[in-house]
């Protein structure tokens, strides 16, 4: 029986058997996509689906080991801020471990389907006025002036959790040319490259992929390399203006031969789209950068022919309906419960 990724990955994370919090994480779908290489032609495109971890996001991955090695250490609550994945994540795992969990999110900026969820597993949440940057702050002054543990993606241990995706993509794929991801505080570009330099050690790889990293064009801080005060995008898991772990994407990027690059909201719509239709993959908006990314990266030239690509989704479509809802075209038709009307309404565009 699979075991969540502490138990599967045990001689990578250090992590006394004892105190494992965890919902069986990891083991995420590796999912071909067939027709988005209709699309671009001459490469072969995998998606890793990580939104089908327990709550929705990848953070299940960092979130075992920040909550286990919590347990270890004998805390007694944790903290977060949050633009929704990491409270979400936070409030499940603390919740099975008993631990108090204390969220802070941005007061407006929130996906419904994530407060949601901060709310079902009994979270205490503060939600300021200021966006993820701001409550940030917060979380590190007293995380220093309190016994309270803080696990956002600064604390170590969810770097070694998340670093376990990189393991899967290549114990499913032994190898890959380039691996998309969507950039926002960078703790998990910062995962991956840790992941896959492990295994290069081990000899399980042959060479570093390269990490495309990507940001929305109104919240790309490390792209324009500067600070944005008022981050903006639709994809609000990426909205952020000062990621917390920026040198070491750049290390990421540097050392994998890697790049990073600015994405529209509309780019990144289209790619939503593009996902749910063509390849019957629902990610939420932050996610579908890295699909968005890889359509730029090719038609600028970047990709070489037979290349084998991977793009990571970070998160569930679900977590954020209402981007759905308000921007996508659709038409549902009302009719009466009348067979003959909804024969004629189906067969008219056969
Ligand atoms: C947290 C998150 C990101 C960004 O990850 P970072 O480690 O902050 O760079 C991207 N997509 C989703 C869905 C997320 O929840």
């Amino acid at each position: 029986m699979y075991e969540g990724l502490i138990k599967r990955y045990k001689k990578y994370l250090d992590v006394d058997e004892k105190y494992i919090v965890s919902l069986n994480e990891g083991n995420t779908p590796l999912i071909r996509a067939k027709n988005l290489e209709k699309i671009l032609d001459g490469v072969e495109i995998y998606l890793k689906y990580d939104g089908l971890n327990p709550t929705g996001s990848f953070k299940d991955r960092g979130m075992t080991m920040a909550v286990s090695k919590a347990l270890e250490e004998n805390k007694k609550a944790i903290i977060c801020a949050s633009t929704g994945n990491t409270s979400a994540a936070a409030a499940a795992y603390g919740a099975r471990a008993k631990l108090k969990v204390i969220v802070i999110v941005p007061d407006e900026k929130i996906a419904k389907g994530k407060l949601a969820q901060a709310i079902a597993y009994g979270a205490k949440i503060i939600a300021i006025k200021g966006n993820f940057d701001d409550a940030l702050e917060s979380v590190k002054k007293i995380s220093q002036e309190s016994d309270i543990q803080m696990v956002n993606s600064l604390n170590k241990y969810r770097i070694e959790g998340q670093k376990t995706a990189a393991f899967e993509l290549i114990d499913d794929l032994k190898e890959l040319d380039y691996f998309m991801l969507p950039v926002g505080n960078a703790g998990n570009i910062t995962a991956y490259h840790k992941g896959f330099k492990e295994y290069l050690k081990d000899d399980k790889l042959k060479k570093l992929p390269r990490l495309f990293g990507f940001q929305a064009k109104g919240a790309s801080p490390i792209v324009e390399n500067k600070v944005f005060k008022n981050p903006k995008t639709i994809a609000t898991a990426i909205n952020i203006g000062n990621p917390a772990s920026w040198d070491k994407a750049l290390n990421a990027i540097d050392e994998s031969d890697g790049q990073i690059d600015a994405i529209t909201d509309e780019e990144i719509l289209n790619a939503y789209n593009l996902l749910a239709k063509e390849e019957g993959v629902f990610a939420e908006p932050a996610s579908c950068i890295s699909v968005a990314g890889l359509i730029k990266s090719y038609n600028e030239g970047k990709i070489k022919k037979n290349s084998k690509v991977v793009c990571l989704l970070t998160g569930n479509g679900l977590k954020d309906i209402d981007v759905c809802m308000n921007n996508m075209d659709f038409d549902i038709k009302n009719l009466d419960d009348d067979y003959a009307l909804i024969k004629e309404e189906i067969l008219k565009d056969l």
